[in-house]
C-alpha cells in the first residue's frame, strides 16, 4: 500500500535548525512588531530576491490589500478571474471595482492586447497575475500604464525567486505581492510580503500594516493588523537557507513529469518562458481533446490516493459570492481553461517513481 500523495507538501526546515533560531526568543520576549528576527528575514530577501525594499506581513492577502490601500487606489482595477480568489477579494474589499480581462492561452496571464479596450476613465491600475509562476507580459503592461497613468501591482504569490533576465520578479511595476504561505515555495507558515521600488511607499506600508499608528500619540490612516510576528520570520529564515536547493529538486520532479507527458495528443504543458528563471512552482496540465476528461483524470487520481487540484476552478468572477455581478463568458479563454486544467502534485521530495505512477494512470 502506497501513502496518500496531497497535491503539496510544505517545506520545513529540520527540527533542530528552527528551534535554534527561536531559542533567544525566551530571553528577548519581543515576539512580534518587527523584532530581529522580522528584520533579519528582511535583509535576507531582499538580497534573495534581488529587490531594493521589501514590507513583510502576517499573509499574502493582508500585504496584497495592504498595498492597494497605501497606492491610493480609486474606481476600477483590472485584473484577471483566472487566479486564486484572494486577488479579487482584496481589490473587493478595498472599495474597489475589479474589471476583469481575459488571460491568453499561452501561459494564461492576463492578454495584454485585451487590456486598452477596458480602460475608462475610472480606471486606476492594473492587478496581473503571475500565474502558476509564469511571468506576465511585463514591458507591454508597464507601456500601457505609463500611457494611460496607471498604477501596476503584481500578484506575484506563485513566483517566488523567479528572474527575467536576471532581474528579480518584485522589481517589476508600482509593487509585487508574495505569499509565504504554508503551500508556497518558500514560506513562513503563514506570511507574505511586498516588494516595491519607491522608497517612500516604505513608511506607509509598515504603518498601515500597525492600525495607522504612525507616533507615539498618533493614528494616521484606518489601518489593519498585518505584522508578521517572530516565529513566522524565524521559519523563513531557516527555509531560506534551504530555498534554492528545493527549487532545483522540484526542477527534476518536474522534468520528469514532462518526458512523461510531453508529446501526447490531448495534453498541453506550459511551454517554458524565455529569458526566465523559473521557481518549478506548479505543474498544470490542461486536457484538452484527451481522450478523458479533467474531472475524470482527477476522480481516477483521487481513487488511487493520489490528490490533484482544479486550480484554478471555478473562476473568481463565477464564484458565489461574485457570480450574480459578474459574468464569465466575457473572459472565455479563462472559463475554457479552468474547465479543463488540472495542477499536479508538485514538492521538493516528491518520489520521481511517483511521478511515473502519477502519469501512468493518467496515461491509461
Ligand atoms: C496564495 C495566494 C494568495 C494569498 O496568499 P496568502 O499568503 O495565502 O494569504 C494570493 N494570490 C495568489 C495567486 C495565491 O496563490
Amino acid at each position: 500500500m502506497t501513502n496518500k500523495i496531497q497535491v503539496t507538501r510544505s517545506s520545513m526546515p529540520q527540527l533542530d535548525e528552527y528551534i535554534d533560531e527561536i531559542r533567544e526568543l525566551w530571553n528577548s520576549r519581543w515576539l512580534t512588531n518587527m523584532g530581529v528576527k522580522h528584520k533579519k528575514l528582511e535583509s535576507d530577501l531582499i538580497n534573495y530576491l534581488d529587490v531594493s525594499n521589501i514590507a513583510l506581513f502576517t499573509n499574502g492577502h493582508i500585504a496584497l490589500e495592504t498595498v492597494i490601500a497605501a497606492l491610493d487606489l480609486e474606481g476600477e482595477v483590472i485584473t484577471t478571474p483566472f487566479t486564486f480568489v484572494s486577488t479579487t477579494h482584496a481589490i473587493v474589499r478595498n472599495g474597489l471595482e475589479p474589471v476583469f480581462c481575459d488571460i491568453n492561452s499561452e501561459d494564461y496571464t492576463i492578454d495584454v492586447e485585451k487590456i486598452e479596450s477596458l480602460i475608462t476613465e475610472r480606471t486606476s491600475a492594473i492587478i496581473p497575475v503571475h500565474v502558476y509562476g509564469n511571468v506576465c507580459n511585463i514591458n507591454e503592461i508597464q507601456r500601457i500604464a505609463n500611457k494611460y497613468n496607471l498604477k501596476v501591482i503584481y500578484d506575484a504569490a506563485h513566483t517566488f525567486g523567479v528572474k527575467v533576465d536576471d532581474t528579480g520578479i518584485g522589481n517589476f511595476g508600482d509593487a509585487s505581492m508574495f505569499s509565504f504561505h504554508a503551500t508556497k515555495v518558500f514560506n513562513t507558515i503563514e506570511g507574505g510580503a511586498v516588494t516595491f521600488n519607491d522608497k517612500k511607499l516604505d513608511k506607509k506600508l509598515n504603518e498601515l500594516k500597525n492600525f495607522g499608528i504612525t507616533g507615539p500619540a498618533s493614528i494616521q490612516y484606518i489601518g489593519g493588523n498585518g505584522k508578521m510576528n517572530e516565529f513566522q520570520a524565524a521559519m523563513g529564515i531557516c527555509n531560506l537557507r534551504h530555498v534554492s536547493n528545493e527549487i532545483e529538486r522540484r526542477r527534476t520532479v518536474v522534468k520528469r513529469y514532462i518526458s512523461n507527458l510531453n508529446g501526447i495528443e490531448g495534453i498541453k504543458l506550459i511551454k517554458p518562458q524565455k529569458g526566465v528563471k523559473s521557481n518549478y512552482s506548479y505543474f498544470p496540465v490542461v486536457f484538452d481533446g484527451y481522450k478523458k476528461t479533467r474531472d475524470m483524470i482527477f476522480e481516477e487520481l483521487k481513487e488511487h490516493d493520489i490528490i490533484a487540484r482544479k486550480y484554478f476552478y471555478p473562476l473568481t468572477n463565477n464564484i458565489k459570492c461574485y457570480k450574480d455581478i459578474f459574468n464569465s463568458n466575457n473572459t472565455p479563454i479563462a472559463k475554457y481553461i479552468a474547465e479543463r486544467v488540472l495542477t499536479l502534485p508538485l514538492y521538493a521530495d516528491l518520489n520521481l517513481d511517483d511521478v511515473d505512477r502519477i502519469c501512468k494512470i493518467i496515461k491509461k
